[in-house]
């Protein structure tokens, strides 16, 4: 049973009635909890090396979690929430957008329809109406999409009037990186930030609203930060990259392009017992099935999802 407070709302009447006024677009289930809203909106998939998305877990192992294609890449999704409260519309990463070179659409392949914008259309929001965007940190497959890249090459915000919300530590390690490795990883920023008129630049843990928050997890990056909404005696964590698929739940499954895997444990572990203890439901930002759980009463090191939300399809348009 969902606790009470907290119902996963299946959309199938609206999706059918949207479908036929829209086209296919369609946009997932959603949580509702106390007065708030989340919606798991997605950019759409795209395809990433499994190698690198499980780091030191040998290919024998993680394959039979995520089946590799020919390419020996696994199917990613781009799952931001969308957290609508009374007064705002807060947006949680920005997945790709539609930025990458023609190089880089070859090599990631990404496959999202009408993105963000389409799926926020389709809700009965515009671009405009975002009040906030909050990065968990400033790799392209999350900061991508804060801007919007014309046919003419004319680059503005996608969410004109959001404030964009940042670990200034994030700030600097994307503006200022400290070795080549930091400096690759970065290397889409620059253009990403530089339109940004809006940035709130945060220094570790942070209350946003009333019932939103922020917390500093390290780990992928050491800046990196989950989202946490709480209210009615549940509510959310996002992972983002902590924890980016369900198969990363495990302590030791963790991407090789974590900076500090230990951290990356470290703030699994923080997470976990928090999410247990507060009931709360976790999101996943790049799983191809689920874009959120909610935790059964096992206790055991590697949680088990109890119920699932699935990821929103791609907006074909
Ligand atoms: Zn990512």
């Amino acid at each position: 049973m969902y606790p009470s407070a907290l119902k996963a709302v299946q959309m199938e009447a609206l999706k059918r009635s949207l479908s036929s006024l829209l086209g296919s677009v369609i946009v997932g289930p959603m949580l509702k909890a106390g007065g708030i809203t989340i919606h798991f909106l997605n950019d759409g998939l795209w395809w990433d090396d499994g190698g690198a998305q499980f780091g030191i877990v040998p290919r024998e192992i993680w394959q039979r979690e995520k089946q590799p294609n020919q390419r020996g890449r696994i199917t990613m999704s781009l799952t931001c929430p969308l957290i609508v409260t009374r007064s705002e519309l807060i947006l949680v990463d920005t997945g790709i957008g539609n930025r990458l070179s023609a190089r880089e659409q070859q090599f990631f392949t990404p496959r999202r329809g009408s993105g963000l914008t389409g799926q926020l259309r389709v809700l009965g929001y515009a671009p405009e109406d975002v009040t906030h965007v909050v990065l968990s940190h400033l790799h392209f497959d999350h900061l991508g999409g804060v801007i919007d890249k014309a046919d003419d090459g004319t680059i503005t915000p996608a969410f004109p009037n959001a404030r964009v919300v940042l670990q200034r530590a994030e700030w600097e390690l994307a503006t200022q990186p400290p070795d080549e490795r930091i400096a690759a990883a970065y290397r889409h920023a620059p253009e990403c930030l530089e339109p940004l008129a809006n940035m709130i630049l945060i220094d570790g843990d942070t209350t946003l609203t009333a019932h939103v928050r922020t917390t500093v997890s390290g780990g992928h990056t050491s800046p990196h930060q989950c989202v946490i909404v709480e209210t009615a005696g549940t509510g959310l964590i996002h992972f983002a990259d902590i924890v980016p698929t369900t198969a990363h739940l495990r302590l030791a499954w963790n991407a090789a392009y974590d900076t500090d895997p230990l951290g990356t444990i470290a703030a699994k572990k923080r997470l976990y017992a928090e999410a247990r203890q507060k009931n709360l439901w976790v999101s996943f930002s790049h799983d191809d099935v689920v874009a959120a759980g909610r935790f059964s009463n096992e206790t055991g090191k590697t949680p088990t999802l109890a119920e699932t939300i699935p990821i929103a399809p791609p907006s074909e348009t």
